[in-house]
């Protein structure tokens, strides 16, 4: 058992707290990380809001983590301490009927599909005070160690500096790969994106490599507009300048809406808008913001009856995380994008809450 640091999430609503933890060792297909660096993705915000679907307090959150390999459990072949890994919030069981299709990054074994508060055997790994303590999404990254699945580990290149990749491990794949793998962008095309966080920088980016001719940036924060015109951005509009609705705007702007939308911030009115703004007949819609749990939303369906696709994504598409993540950080290493710079602040483990102060002011 190893004795370390690790933000806790006792509930909802409460901010976290960095407590000396427990965490065991790994059993048998599991794997022991020492966590080097992690990202805040306002997946994380939604958890400690009490808004994601199914998961338990108190937890350790954070999913967005590099490090490397401590120990292995029994019958773990495909790494070995010391290796360096990013851990992934998909996992790729390599046995479901999604992970058989080449079409699909899904894995039967996701949340979504059945709850990751705890790990496949329903123990944690983790204990503080003498409580058992939840996992998230299996991974845990707000910690300097966590026990995960073999199959939640993507190991990745010993050149890769992990504070920096570990970007690739939700944000900059999940918005990457929304533009080109769950929209396929075109080039020559046009793309609006609505909010510039993490994600809607990494869309982007995404839209900007796949040869989008024009990228429309769109967000009620005006200081994310500078840092999207440097990743591609060609217009920036913020929907609080304009009287009449930013689908109508974008309409206008583009004559007949965009090929592409995608919603980067998790909002039923902006998923609706995202969807309005792209062509009528041919536009595709990606929803990547995810809504707080148990929301809904109502559209008019001759939105959808005209010929406009509008679908989903989870962490980048058809990348399958453990095989896809490490060819990511190859290209990485390769300089073919630059996710860098897409930080904007680093801080010592000790002020995540600070790190969530930020993320609420749009910083
Ligand atoms: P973020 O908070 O960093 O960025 C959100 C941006 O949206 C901010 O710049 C904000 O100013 C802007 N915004 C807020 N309200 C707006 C409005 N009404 N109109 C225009 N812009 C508005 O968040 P993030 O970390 O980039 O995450 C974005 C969303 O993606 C979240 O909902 C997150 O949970 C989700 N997410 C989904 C996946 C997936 O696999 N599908 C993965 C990661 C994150
Ligand atoms: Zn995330």
């Amino acid at each position: 058992v190893i004795s370390c640091r690790a933000a806790v999430a006792w509930a909802p609503g409460k901010p976290l707290s960095v407590e000396e933890v427990e965490v065991a060792p790994p059993k048998a297909g599991e794997v022991r990380i020492k966590l080097v660096a992690t990202g805040i993705c306002r997946t994380d915000e939604h958890l400690l809001q009490g808004c994601f679907p199914n998961a338990e307090f108190p937890v350790i959150p954070g999913h967005e983590g590099a490090g490397t390999v401590e120990s292995i459990g029994e019958g773990v072949t495909s790494m070995k301490p010391g290796d360096k890994v990013i851990l992934l919030c998909l996992p790729q069981c390599g046995e479901c009927s999604f992970c058989k299709n080449p079409e699909s990054n899904f894995c039967q074994k996701s949340h979504i599909s059945e709850p990751q508060n705890l790990l496949p055997d329903k123990t944690s790994r983790f204990s503080c005070k003498g409580k058992q303590i939840h996992h998230f999404l299996w991974i845990s990254t707000f910690a300097e160690y966590t026990v995960v699945p073999e199959y939640t580990v993507a190991k990745i290149d010993a050149a890769a500096p992990l504070d920096k990749v570990c970007l690739l491990g939700c944000g900059f794949s999940t918005g990457y790969g929304a533009a080109i793998n769950t929209a396929k962008v075109k080039p020559g095309s046009t793309c609006a994106i609505f909010g510039l966080g993490g994600v809607g920088l990494s869309v982007v980016m995404g839209c900007k490599a796949a040869g989008a001719s024009r990228i429309i940036a769109v967000d009620i924060n005006k200081d994310k507009f500078a840092k999207a015109k440097e990743l591609g951005a060609t217009d920036c509009i913020n929907p609080r300048d304009f009287k009449k609705p930013i689908q109508e705007v974008l309409t206008e702007m583009t004559g007949h809406g965009v090929d592409y939308s995608f919603e980067a911030i998790g909002l039923a009115d902006t998923m609706i808008a995202a969807l309005a703004s792209c062509n009528m007949s041919t536009g595709v819609c990606v929803m990547v913001g995810e809504l707080d749990s148990g929301s809904e939303i109502s559209i008019d369906p001759t939105l959808l009856l005209t010929g406009r696709t509008w679908k989903g994504t989870v962490v980048g598409g058809s990348w399958k995380s453990r095989e896809g993540i490490p060819k990511l950080v190859s290209s990485y290493l390769e300089k073919k994008f630059n996710s860098d710079l897409l930080i904007t602040h680093t801080l010592p483990f000790a002020k995540v809450n600070e790190g969530f102060e930020l993320l609420r002011a749009g910083k």
